[in-house]
């Protein structure tokens, strides 16, 4: 009997996000180095997903490795209640130091899905801890996504990935996403209907709200749907002036991917909650932090435990994916790396505008590390013919795309060659136009 890699996983794997009975073969790969992931057959593929968008230093870094490797030599995992340890604290202090205002207490987890979960837990137990059971509902924004686990479906519902779960999800208030590209005329507009969703929201419901998650600036797995900084800080003061908690889930948008390090540094806001994970280990260990308000914790303070926050996982600051995570922000600073996305988002801008004349693309928009384009003419939604033919023959040319349906987005780690992106957009340009045929 066969025991190839394929032949195994094909009798054993179950693939996340995959219909198991259309789906390729998935790519068996063997080796990172930089940008580039290496197959068991030798051929190299440029990475321009980051590999689900949680690559900023390139893969397989050295520094990372061995930042790893020294931390399992001296303590690899221990409980974190009742216990703690250097590296957990050293992250803790750093993030709250690059976080704005008064972001100062961390709550570790090890995935995005876990991050947002514990944020909406942490709100929702804030209020009832200050004997306020009346808030009972989370607001959102439409098509935003915020992971797979239970609460983290409820408040990206709209997303349209969870029609199976409809009856496991609680009610969510959606108001519309304002989204934008380059050279839209009616974004005034798009804003003025979410400001005035908003603003009936609140007049009714204000006093029942827990909080509002939003993912800020762009809305990742949604379509890579991006919004304007100045509007985002107009409805973060309206949903704070009335008293709601507000969630930043930057999973996807945290540590450069916007342009600056946070997208509420863009955006010149302080939430009340941020929750991190993907890119905060570079990729190279499952890790997240849910960030609050130092008065959010504070009220989980008594003598009882009932106040307490009884919430936890097996994993819950594992120490390797701390020293991950230092290594990780250390390169982020030795390495300019918003220097480094600066450039990047030069090349999206000068290589999507020649790609404007193509009749196939529309929708052109850019924010940081972060290019996206619809892909017009075809079908739609997230199964969408249109974008698996587009990546299946770039990966043909040897680079690795994930279109989200129709949507096409470019997202490489920080480390990717000028030279490599270039080549991208080389293929772009010659395989879009063949999509129709
Ligand atoms: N929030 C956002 C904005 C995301 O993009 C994702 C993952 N794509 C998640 C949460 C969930 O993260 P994870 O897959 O690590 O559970």
């Amino acid at each position: 009997m066969k025991n190839d890699t394929l032949t195994l996983d094909r009798r054993h794997i179950w693939h996340p996000f995959t219909q198991g009975q259309t789906a390729p073969d998935p790519v068996v790969m063997t080796r990172g180095q930089g940008a580039h992931l290496i197959a068991e057959d030798g051929s190299r593929y440029l990475d321009l997903i980051s590999s689900w968008w949680v690559n900023i230093h390139g893969h397989a870094r050295g520094e990372i490795a061995t930042a790893i490797s020294d931390q399992a030599h001296r303590l690899e995992q221990v409980a974190f209640a009742g216990f703690t340890h250097r590296p957990g604290v050293d992250l803790a202090c750093r993030l709250a130091g690059l976080l704005p205002g008064d972001l100062d207490r961390v709550f570790f987890s090890d995935n995005g899905s876990t991050a947002v979960e514990i944020a909406l837990k942490i709100a929702w137990q804030y209020w009832r801890n200050q004997g306020d059971a009346r808030r009972c509902l989370f607001a959102a924004f439409g098509g935003g996504y915020h992971g797979d686990t239970l609460g983290a479906m409820s408040v990206g519902f709209s997303s349209g990935f969870y029609a199976p779960f409809a009856d496991m999800v609680r009610e969510t208030a959606f108001v519309p996403f304002a989204d934008t590209w380059l050279g839209d005329n009616a974004i005034d507009d798009k804003e003025a209907a979410t400001l005035s969703a908003v603003e009936t929201l609140l007049s009714e419901k204000a006093d029942h709200l827990v909080a509002v998650i939003l993912e800020p600036l762009i809305q990742a797995a949604g379509g890579m749907r991006m919004g304007r900084p100045d509007f985002l800080r107009d409805i973060v003061a309206r949903f704070q002036a009335a008293g709601v908690i507000v969630i930043f889930d930057e999973v996807m948008t945290g540590f450069g991917r916007t342009g600056a390090l946070f997208a509420c540094h863009k955006a010149k806001v302080i939430p009340d909650i941020v929750c991190v994970a993907k890119s905060l280990t570079a990729g190279f260990l499952p890790l997240a932090a849910t960030v609050c308000r130092e008065d959010i914790h504070q009220s989980f303070l008594s003598n009882s435990f009932d106040t307490a926050f009884a919430h936890g996982h097996s994993f819950t600051a594992n120490p390797l994916g701390c020293a991950a995570a230092l290594a990780s922000l250390d390169l982020f600073e030795k390495e300019h790396c918003l220097e480094k996305i600066a450039r990047i988002e030069q090349i999206h801008h000068q290589r999507l505008a020649d790609l404007s004349a193509c009749p196939t693309i529309t929708h052109r928009r850019v924010m940081g590390s972060v290019a996206a384009f619809d892909l017009h003419g075809g079908d739609q939604g997230y199964g969408a013919e249109i974008g698996r033919r587009l990546s299946e023959r770039m990966r043909k040319r040897g680079f690795i795309l994930r279109p989200l349906g129709e949507v096409v987005y470019l997202m490489p780690p920080y480390c990717i060659d000028e030279h490599d992106l270039h080549s991208a957009y080389d293929g772009l340009a010659a395989t879009v136009p063949t999509l129709l045929d």
